[in-house]
């Protein structure tokens, strides 16, 4: 029997899971290529939710339909049906300990921590910093302490990479007594951040070091400019609305368009906050997707006005990171749209052609590793990030378990 950490991802309608074998510190072999002993998700919870996983090498194991669940109930049900299935399908791992992304860490955690009653208590307190996510990440965990009481269990926060930032990075310009109690710039995707921190050696040799700004294009987007491999500043803010245009979040807006929406429209906050969550962006501006695929693959003129968009404020959000670093050496794209879309990068690097980033036309179509033109002042690469690999090796980790490949 192998020993295998469970990573959890979840969310308000979906949780992602994956199941990586633990072994000994000298077997690293290609540690960052380590795959997952199975990986797979729950969509349509709270509705008509299906299982589907595959095995290492890619082929699926799994689409099951799974009993419907009662609303509000969701993790309580769902979290011992998921284990049950793992121990069915993967005879030969036990579970030895789990980790879970929690998207908010608060001010007070700057790394993972093991999961303790006291730490729950801590992270409940900064549900209304994050509504959206923060509680269904703690009802995973919670379901988890029920089903499986003795198995050790560690958060991992998308915010922890940021705390390396200054306090000048972190501050609003608002009234002190508001800092005081937490209203700042907490920054997400650290995970994501943390993983790409951790390859850029291996691309970059001693540049690694150097004045690198990472752009997380997914569904969620952000951008995070590094010195050091840490955290400098980032485009994400007190939430993860602030920064670039998303799929669905509208990114930075002038507060005074809230305002004009209470007072002159009357739109309540909650009404306020759906728009802006889950109206905007590319699905508000293109009126067809959120997704950038289907956008670059439309005719209607509203999709290239949102893509433009996109790449307009990503282009605006990079040249204004460059502020805290100084500069800039490199430019690395990550996640969906990072890795995959050529068509966004062009664009986004057409802007930045006064920084002297110049592209590689056949490299950038064809998603290589590195995509800048020899001779490009900004290097530019594209890394494939891995969030469940940083959750993994961190679990291991807290829990004595031998540490997990990858990083
Ligand atoms: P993520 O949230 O990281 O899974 O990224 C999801 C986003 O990546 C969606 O907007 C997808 O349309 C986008 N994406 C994935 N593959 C491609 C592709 N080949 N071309 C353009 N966008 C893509």
């Amino acid at each position: 029997m192998k020993d295998a950490i469970l990573v959890l991802n979840a969310g308000s309608s979906s949780i992602k899971f994956a199941l990586y074998p633990v072994i000994s510190v000298s077997d690293t072999g290609d540690a960052d290529n380590q795959a997952p002993l199975i990986r797979g998700k729950i969509t349509g919870i709270g509705n008509n939710p299906i299982l589907s996983a595959q095995d290492r090498t890619g082929n699926k194991i799994g689409q099951n339909r799974l009993m419907p669940i009662a609303p509000n109930t969701e993790y309580d049900d769902l979290i011992p049906n998921l284990l049950g299935w793992l121990e069915s399908s993967v005879d030969d791992a036990t579970i030895c300990a789990a980790g879970h992304r929690v998207v908010h860490g608060g001010q007070g955690h700057d790394k993972p921590a093991r999961v303790t009653p006291e730490l729950m208590n801590d992270l409940e307190k900064l549900i209304p910093l994050a509504p959206l996510h923060q509680p269904h990440n703690l009802a995973a965990i919670r379901a988890v302490t029920t089903a499986l009481p003795d198995l050790a269990q560690v958060a991992c926060f998308d915010t922890s990479f940021h705390r390396t930032q200054i306090k000048l990075a972190q501050s609003f310009a608002l009234p002190r007594a508001l800092t005081d109690e937490g209203i700042i710039r907490y920054g997400f995707h650290g995970l994501s951040y943390d993983y790409i921190a951790g390859q850029l050696p291996k691309h970059l040799g001693a540049r690694a070091n150097g004045r690198v700004i990472v752009a997380h294009l997914g569904n969620g987007a952000s951008m995070c400019a590094m010195k050091n491999r840490q955290s400098v500043a980032t485009s994400m803010g007190f939430t993860a609305l602030d920064g670039l245009m998303m799929g669905r979040r509208c990114g930075t807006i002038d507060p005074g368009v809230i305002l004009h929406l209470i007072d002159n429209k009357g739109m309540s906050s909650q009404e306020v906050g759906q728009l802006l969550y889950n109206q905007s962006g590319l699905l508000g501006v293109s009126g067809i997707s959120n997704d950038m695929h289907v956008l670059e693959t439309s005719i209607s003129p509203h999709a290239q006005e949102a893509i433009n968009l996109f790449c307009y404020r990503a282009a605006c959000e990079l040249a204004s990171l460059t502020i805290p670093i100084g500069g800039i050496d490199t430019i690395v794209f990550t996640a969906g749209i990072g890795e995959n879309s050529a068509y966004v990068r062009q664009k986004i690097c057409e802007h930045l052609s006064w920084m002297g980033v110049f592209l590689d036309d056949g490299a950038n179509t064809k998603n290589a590793p590195r995509i800048s033109k020899a001779g490009s002042d900004v290097d530019v690469l594209i890394i494939p990030t891995n969030e469940e690999i940083v959750i993994a090796r961190a679990t291991c980790n807290l829990t004595n378990s031998r540490p997990v490949t990858g990083r």
